[in-house]
């Protein structure tokens, strides 16, 4: 089926034209109907397969056509995320999808003065994309009515619903009319969170995809044991192995992140780094010059791990493994969005191995092993531009330098 057959607007196929979206992904095929008939979505999909499309279509859809067009009544649907950058780039997917319609999408989310989004909520929205903590906090202080919130979306669910949110969610929920619609889409969901998710709605849920692999199929991904202190060594092999590829690094800390953009820096490689401790200004700028090329190398903490989709990232480098298993999904999911094809690989370090017996626990299979053969190994090493100033390099080109002045005096005695 193609979505010009789907009975939505003519402005929305318009749009979806535009953005050269011809038919629905399975999962969009799978969601579309049951959220148009006003029904509660539980959706689990693989990385890159659509998911947010798979909601904003069928949402929008409604908007334009719901008898409580006044905006001045309060927003309509409210979507959760887990981070500021997710939310601008959901906020940007219904702007895009929504041209046309007169639906209109604002996002709130913290790290950032909060007079001019006031501002921008008494102009009256109809979708507001929001992070908890802001959004919590600006109804707390009376800037947001959510009296009127017909559709509420949870992206990013199992996260969403984890320890670090469900105070906030549960609060906003309580505010919430009872008689509504509630989606919850996600790549991962354990058994948990998923009664969790079934406790928080009215009727029963619809699951709608749920794959055996978690990995997305577009993605070739495999591990390879690398010593701690040779990650470095490593990272730059693959960046200069790929000169032309957009490359997303994944570290374990803020801390981590910056030091792997010194060593790089060290070797030649220009990169930008993404975490919790960057003013917001510097998280977008660095989304903007990577999102855009002009950047190839960026080193991201888990606070990228989720929902971000940008063309064209060819590799995913997990630097360190992720302690939380289901991370290791998203991160890696980062590539091979859409029908593009990706690589992520995985440096595991000795003292990493139970983290990665976790994540093989987790997606029920292992991970592919990268053999690295000794001689490789050391070449790797060898060929740093930084090794130039290791001691493994200035033994070995002490002991070069020795043979030679003894070929040379062999030479001068004949
Ligand atoms: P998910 O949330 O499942 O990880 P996204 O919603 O971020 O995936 O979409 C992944 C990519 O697929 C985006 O770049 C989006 O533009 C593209 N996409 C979504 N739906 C379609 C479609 N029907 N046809 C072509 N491309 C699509
Ligand atoms: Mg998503």
């Amino acid at each position: 089926m193609k979505f010009e057959d789907y009975r939505i607007s003519d402005e929305i196929k318009k749009s979806l034209e535009k953005l050269n979206f011809k038919k629905p992904t399975d999962i969009q095929f799978k969601a579309i109907s049951p959220i148009m008939r006003g029904e509660d979505v539980l959706a689990i999909a693989q990385t890159g397969t659509g998911k947010t499309a798979a909601f904003a279509i069928p949402v929008l859809d409604r908007l334009q056509f719901s008898k409580n067009r006044k905006r001045g009544d309060g927003i309509k649907c409210v979507v959760m995320v887990p981070t500021r950058e997710l939310a601008l780039q959901i906020t940007d997917v219904f702007n895009e999808i929504g041209r046309g319609t007169r639906v209109s999408t604002f996002c709130v989310f913290g790290g950032v003065e909060q007079g001019p989004q006031i501002a921008k909520l008494q102009d009256g929205i109809d979708v507001l994309v929001a992070t908890p903590g802001r959004l919590f906090d600006l109804v707390s202080q009376g800037h947001i009515q959510l009296h009127r919130v017909e559709v509420l979306i949870l992206d990013e669910a199992d996260h969403m619903l984890d320890l670090g949110f469900i105070h906030d969610i549960r609060q906003l929920i309580t505010k919430l009319p009872r008689q509504r619609q509630t989606l919850f889409f996600s790549a991962t969901i354990n058994e948990k969170i998923k009664e969790l998710a079934y406790s928080l709605v009215n009727k029963p849920v619809r699951i709608q995809v749920s794959p055996k692999d978690p990995v997305a199929k577009n993605v070739d991904h495999s591990v390879m044991y690398v010593g701690m202190d040779d990650k470095r060594y490593f990272l730059e092999r693959v960046v200069k192995e790929n000169p032309d590829k957009k490359i997303l690094v994944f570290v374990r800390t803020k801390v981590r992140a910056e030091r792997v953009l010194k060593a790089m820096e060290r070797v030649g490689v220009e990169s930008m780094t993404i975490h919790g401790d960057k003013e917001q200004k510097d998280r977008n700028d660095a989304m903007k010059k990577f999102r855009k090329g002009e950047v190839k190398l960026l080193i991201a903490t888990d606070v990228s791990a989720r929902g971000i989709d940008i063309p064209s990232v060819e590799y995913v480098v997990n630097y360190d493994l992720p302690e939380q298993p289901e991370n290791y999904v998203h991160r890696v999911g980062r590539t091979g969005r859409g029908t593009e094809k990706g690589i992520a690989v995985s440096f595991c370090a000795p003292e990493e191995k139970p983290i990665l017996d976790e994540i093989q626990t987790y997606l029920t299979k292992d991970v592919k092993v990268l053999e690295v053969d000794k001689d490789d190994y050391e070449a790797t090493i060898d060929f740093s531009t930084d090794a130039k100033y290791d001691w493994r390099t200035l033994i070995k080109e002490a002991e070069e330098e020795e043979k030679l002045g003894r070929k040379v005096k062999k030479k001068k005695k004949k």
